[in-house]
């Protein structure tokens, strides 16, 4: 590969952390910061609509047997099965983008990073940790959209995930959210920035 194709491309971001911890409204508000450069990715899940979600915003929602059918036709960049769902990362969008310049955030889970560690080994790796694990399981508890059987099934899940922490480049702490949002948006910028110099007309 030479220089002029590594720079067309955007960056990958992956960003993990425990159920709860706040990955969604980080992920948000660097959308809000950075767009039109910087897109998240829409995934796809069999996991029911929680109130206020809307198909297509949050994420594309759809039956457990039409998830398996879009594997079968090869249709994730990855896919994983967390807390009794299925979850994956349309490969459509994420080629398209990152091809397109622009730089795509996935907001998936410790396995699905993993996976696409190993598809795209440059991908910029960031971990969300909460400021203690106490904060984190009473925050899943407040946040309550789901039946205890699934909240046990989340403080479990989250104790495996943070034993990943250390496959990431980055941690971020999010205890007080404005300061969590401010370091990783020094992140983001570091390498947006740096592909803007590189190559200034990304449409
Ligand atoms: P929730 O049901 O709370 O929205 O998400 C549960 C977990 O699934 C979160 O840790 C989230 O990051 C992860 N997740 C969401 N989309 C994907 C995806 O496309 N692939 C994988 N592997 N995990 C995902």
């Amino acid at each position: 590969m030479n220089s002029s194709q590594i720079t067309r491309k955007g960056y990958l971001f992956i960003v993990s952390g425990p159920s709860g911890v706040g990955k969604t409204v980080l992920c948000n508000a660097i959308v809000n910061r950075f767009a039109p450069d910087v897109v998240y990715s829409i995934s796809t899940t069999s996991r029911a609509p929680r109130g206020g979600e809307t198909n297509g915003q949050e994420y594309f929602f759809c039956a457990a047997e039409e998830f398996e059918k879009a594997i079968e036709r090869d249709e994730f960049a990855e896919w994983a099965f967390v807390h009794g769902n299925y979850y994956g990362t349309p490969r459509q969008f994420l080629v398209d983008n990152l091809d397109a310049g622009r730089h795509v955030i996935l907001n998936i889970d410790v396995q699905g990073a993993m996976k696409i560690r190993e598809k795209f080994p440059e991908s910029i790796m960031i971990f969300i940790l909460p400021p203690t694990f106490d904060a984190l399981e009473s925050r899943i508890r407040k946040r309550n959209m789901d039946s205890e059987h699934s909240l046990r099934h989340r403080l479990e899940n989250a104790r495996k995930e943070l034993d990943y922490r250390d496959h990431y480049r980055y941690t971020v702490i999010n205890d007080d959210l404005n300061a969590a949002i401010g370091e990783l948006t020094s992140i983001f910028a570091e390498y947006v920035e740096k592909r803007q110099a590189e190559q200034p007309a990304v449409k």
